[in-house]
C-alpha cells in the first residue's frame, strides 16, 4: 500500500521517514524476532518526542495505523501497510539514585538502564536479555531475574509520558489520567505512543548470578530435585532450571558446545557465601560440569546469551499450578537430535510474583507456581512444523497443570488470544481505555484490545 503526501510530509519530521523505494527500508523495518515478517508502509525512525506527535498526527490525518516498536524483541505480526515508529532514538536515561528512580526514553534496551544503574548499587527488574527494550518488557508486565523479591517490572511503573491516538502528549500517573496509568502498569499495547517511563529502581549493592550446567542425562534428577527445593527458598533468590541445546560455536565453551545439558540459572540479592549456602543442595544432586555463578554487577547480568541483533525465535509459554512429576521425562526431552526445540526452562514464580501490586495495576499479580519457556529456532521451512509438534508435546505433557494463561510480554504470532492473557474484566476495561483514548484506533494493537466489550456502552 502506497501511503499518500509521505514524501511532502517528511520534511516535517528531524529522524528519517523510509518509504519501501527507499534502500534502507527493509533494515529499519527488520524486527529482532526475524521469524516475523514485517510490512510496513513506511518506517519513521523518531529522533525526538515532537517527530512522535508529528507521526501519530499524520497516521491520523491518513487513516492509517502506527505501530509503535523499540527492538521488535515482542514483533507479533506483520503491520500490515501501518507506519512503523521505531522508537530506538528515544533513548535518553537520567537515574536519581536519592529517589531509586530512572527516567527512560521510550527506545532505551535494558543493557543502557543497567549500565547507568550500576555506579549508583541500583538495578532495573532486569530481563536476562540486555538487547530487550525497557518499555515493551515493562508494559506487558516484565518477569525478570530479581522478580521473586520485587515483583512485575510494571508494577516499578511511576509514570509515563504518552501521545494518545489524537496526538496529544499526555503526563501518565497514579493522580493523572489513572486509568490509562492503571492500564500502562501490565495491560500490553496501550493506546498511545509512550515517549518515557519513569520507573523504580531497586537496591542491589551485592549480586550473585550466573548459571549451573549438568550433563543432560541428570535431568529427571535435577529436575525433580528443584521441585522441592525451589519451594523452599527466600525470595531474593529468583531461579529457573531448562534443558538448553547449545549451537556447535566456538564461543561455546567445549564440554556443552553443540550439546543438550541442565542449566540452572540464579539470581541472589545478597553475598556469594549466603548463595553459595543455599545452592548446596543442588550441588548434591550431580557434580555441574560448568558453574558460572560469582558476585555480579547489575549490568553484567547477560544470562541468556541471546544474540543482541536478532534470531528467528518462537517462544511458547505458559503460567503452571505445579510442574507435575509424571511430566519430567517429557518436558526433559527435547526430541530428536538437530530438532529446532532450544531450550525448555522453568521460572519458580511466587514470592513478591504472587502478591497484589501495591497500586492499582492491569496484571496484579501472576497465579501460578512456574511459568514454561520453551524457545525454538527456526532456520529451515521444515523446522516449523517440527517445532510446532515439539513444543504441543511439551505443552501437552504439562496440561494438566496448564492455567490456560500466560504473559503480555510474551504474547506471539502463535498465542495472542486475549483471554491467554487476562481475565474477562480487565480486558473489558483495558478495551473501554483503548477506545477513550484512541478512539480512532490509530496506534496498533496486535491483540486488538479495543473490540473487547466493544458492544456494551461506554
Ligand atoms: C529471547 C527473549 C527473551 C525474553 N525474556 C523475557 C523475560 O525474561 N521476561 C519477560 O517478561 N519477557 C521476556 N521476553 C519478552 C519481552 O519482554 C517482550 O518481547 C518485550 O516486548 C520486549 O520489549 P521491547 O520494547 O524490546 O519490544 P518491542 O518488540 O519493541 O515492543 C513490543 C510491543 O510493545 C509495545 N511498545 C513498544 N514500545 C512502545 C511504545 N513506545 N509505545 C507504545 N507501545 C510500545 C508495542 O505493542 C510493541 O509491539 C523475552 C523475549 C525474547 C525474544
Amino acid at each position: 500500500m502506497v501511503i499518500k503526501d509521505l514524501a511532502r510530509w517528511a520534511h516535517e519530521v528531524k529522524g528519517a521517514v523510509l518509504g519501501p523505494e527507499d534502500e534502507r527500508f527493509g533494515n529499519a523495518g527488520k524486527p529482532w524476532n526475524l521469524t516475523v515478517p514485517q510490512r510496513p508502509g513506511a518506517v519513521v525512525v523518531a529522533a525526538d518526542v515532537d517527530d512522535v506527535v508529528a507521526t501519530v498526527r499524520f497516521a491520523a490525518e491518513q487513516g492509517i495505523q502506527v505501530a509503535p516498536q523499540g527492538t521488535g524483541h515482542g514483533a507479533i505480526d506483520s503491520t500490515d501497510g501501518a507506519i512503523l515508529l521505531r522508537t530506538g532514538g528515544l533513548n535518553e536515561i537520567s537515574v536519581d539514585p536519592a529517589r531509586r528512580r530512572a527516567r527512560v526514553g521510550a527506545g532505551a534496551r535494558w543493557r543502557d538502564l543497567q549500565e547507568a544503574c550500576t555506579p549508583h548499587g541500583l538495578s532495573g527488574l532486569a530481563t536476562n536479555v540486555p538487547s530487550a527494550g525497557v518499555t515493551g518488557y515493562t508494559l506487558g508486565g516484565g518477569l525478570g531475574l530479581l522478580a521473586r523479591r520485587h515483583g512485575l517490572a510494571a508494577h516499578g511503573l511511576v509514570s509515563a509520558e504518552l501521545v494518545t491516538g489524537d496526538g496529544e502528549l499526555l503526563r501518565v500517573d497514579a493522580e493523572h489520567h489513572a486509568d490509562l496509568w492503571w492500564a500502562l502498569r501490565g495491560g500490553g499495547t496501550p493506546p498511545g505512543v509512550v515517549t518515557e517511563l519513569e520507573i523504580e529502581l531497586a537496591e542491589a549493592p551485592e549480586l550473585f548470578a550466573g548459571d549451573l550446567i549438568w550433563p543432560a542425562d541428570a535431568a529427571v534428577d535435577l529436575f525433580g530435585a528443584y521441585r522441592s527445593w525451589s519451594s523452599t527458598l527466600p525470595e531474593e533468590l529468583t531461579t529457573a532450571i531448562g534443558v538448553h541445546q547449545f549451537p556447535p560455536l566456538p564461543s561455546v565453551p567445549e564440554p556443552i558446545r553443540g550439546q543438550r545439558a541442565v542449566t540452572l540459572t540464579v539470581c541472589f540479592l545478597g553475598t556469594a557465601d549466603a548463595a553459595r549456602r543455599l545452592l548446596q543442595p543442588m550441588l548434591e544432586v550431580a557434580q555441574p560440569m560448568l558453574d558460572s555463578t560469582r558476585p555480579r554487577t547489575p549490568d553484567d547480568l547477560d544470562l541468556a546469551g541471546v544474540p543482541a541483533d536478532g534470531a528467528p525465535v518462537v517462544i511458547r509459554t505458559e503460567i503452571l499450578g505445579d510442574l507435575p512429576e509424571s511430566a519430567l521425562a517429557a518436558v526433559t526431552d527435547l526430541g530428536p537430535q538437530g530438532s529446532p526445540l532450544s531450550v525448555v526452562e522453568f521460572r519458580r514464580l511466587g514470592g513478591a510474583l504472587a502478591r497484589p501490586a501495591d497500586a492499582p495495576a492491569a496484571l496484579d499479580r501472576i497465579e501460578g507456581e512456574y511459568f514454561l519457556e520453551s524457545v525454538g529456532l527456526i532456520f529451515r521451512p521444515e523446522d516449523v512444523a517440527v517445532l510446532a509438534e515439539e513444543q504441543g508435546r511439551v505443552l501437552a505433557a504439562l496440561e494438566p497443570a496448564a492455567t490456560g494463561r500466560t504473559l503480555r510480554t510474551f504474547a506471539g504470532a502463535e498465542d495472542r488470544a486475549v483471554d491467554r492473557f487476562f481475565a474477562p474484566d480487565v480486558a473489558a476495561r483495558l478495551g473501554g481505555i483503548a477506545r477513550r483514548y484512541d478512539p480512532g484506533a490509530v496506534v496498533h494493537d496486535p491483540l486488538d484490545l479495543r473490540s473487547v466489550g466493544a458492544d456494551r456502552p461506554a
